[in-house]
């Protein structure tokens, strides 16, 4: 298995729907295994996954087998961080259907040991940098959180600023949003603030599957510099790392939703970017496995989202990946086939 990408499935307790519907579980899992049994057949239709964390947060804190949101962090996040600080762009981002979990893995809510991926590593950066000794080393901060809707970018942290933004490319930086807005943060509690005014800026439209169902991918993106001047010559040296956290749209499948008109063009728009990062990734990770992949195969081109995401996946850069999985009968073919996507990015 090419090591580029680390992949992560996570499945959640039953929601009252579920509950109300009197809903089996279809998933178990064992150490990195998670097995899914079709419930049409139970006897013969179980398919067996390997990831590097399968993550049970089904049942309650109780459960010795319980996954908790700080664990998710030091596992994922935490690593991502060191590697940020080693001076590499990381990406971390949540797959799955609609409901599953995405929001929840990587924000979180605000009661104490419910917080996500983005708040605990924003909270552990500043943390790690204020440890900091070393009289010739400085950091800064800036983040932008943007939202790509039917392949068009908005700016969260500027809601004024109506319109689509454009997406140009640097000759060295590689691609970027025009204008979109970068704010410098000193604290854990400034990127809170924006992420609030952020959240509600989001695009949220109602579907079938889930009245609040978020049909667009949120961007949040931390740009970490790491300044170091030599006492000796007065020389300054930059290192600069680009963290970027995405929340993905849900990947359910337009038809299973009753789409029709503006919902379908938007699901398909989802389903190209989804696509499309997925296969990015596994062409990454072909990549990695034989020397004769070059990288002008990797598609980035072909979605808003994976060209923007260029600088963070493959190249100088690490990436995680958590699927996010309903444990309920109701969902079988949605989770199956985030199980495979997600199998197809090892
Ligand atoms: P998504 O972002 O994929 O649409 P959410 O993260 O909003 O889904 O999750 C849907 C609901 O399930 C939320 O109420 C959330 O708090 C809850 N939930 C999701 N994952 C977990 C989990 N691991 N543990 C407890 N509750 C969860």
């Amino acid at each position: 298995m090419a090591a580029s990408v680390k992949v992560a499935v996570r499945v959640r307790p039953f929601n009252s729907r579920e509950t109300n519907l009197d809903s089996k579980c279809v998933i178990q899992m064992q150490g990195k295994s998670t097995c899914i049994t079709n419930p049409k057949q139970p006897k013969d239709g179980a398919k067996n996954f390997t990831f590097d964390y399968s993550y049970w947060s089904h049942t309650s804190a109780e459960d010795p087998a319980f996954v908790s949101q700080q664990q998710v962090y030091r596992d994922i996040g935490e690593e991502m961080l060191l590697h940020a600080f080693e001076g590499y762009n990381v990406c971390i981002f949540a797959y799955g259907q609609t409901g599953a979990g995405k929001s929840y893995t990587m924000m979180g809510k605000q009661e104490p040991g419910q917080q996500g991926i983005i708040p605990q590593l924003c909270e552990d950066l500043f943390k790690r940098t204020l440890e900091n000794k070393d009289p010739e080393l400085s950091y800064s901060v800036e983040v932008s959180y943007m939202e790509i809707y039917c392949e068009r970018v908005r700016d969260l942290l500027n809601p004024k600023s109506k319109g689509a933004l454009r997406v140009r490319e640097h000759p060295i930086m590689g691609p970027y949003v025009e204008d979109l807005s970068k704010l410098a943060v000193t604290s854990y509690s400034d990127i809170h603030d924006l992420m609030d005014c952020g959240n509600k800026a989001r695009t949220v439209a109602a579907t079938n599957m889930n009245e609040t169902s978020s049909r667009s991918h949120a961007v949040f993106t931390i740009v970490f510099t790491q300044h170091r001047r030599d006492q000796l010559t007065n020389l300054d040296t930059e290192k600069v790392s680009k963290v970027s956290l995405v929340d993905l749209a849900g990947s359910e499948r337009a038809d299973s939703s009753g789409a029709k008109g503006m919902r379908l063009k938007e699901g398909a728009n989802i389903n190209k970017s989804l696509t499309t990062l997925g296969k990015v990734i596994s062409a990454l990770a072909e990549m990695q496995g034989s020397k004769k992949r070059k990288a002008d195969y990797i598609p980035y081109r072909d979605s808003v989202l994976t060209w923007l995401l260029k600088e963070n996946l493959g190249g100088n850069s690490r990436t995680a990946m958590i699927a996010a999985l309903s444990p309920a009968d109701i969902n079988y073919e949605e989770t199956l086939s985030t199980l495979r996507y997600a199998d197809r990015a090892k």
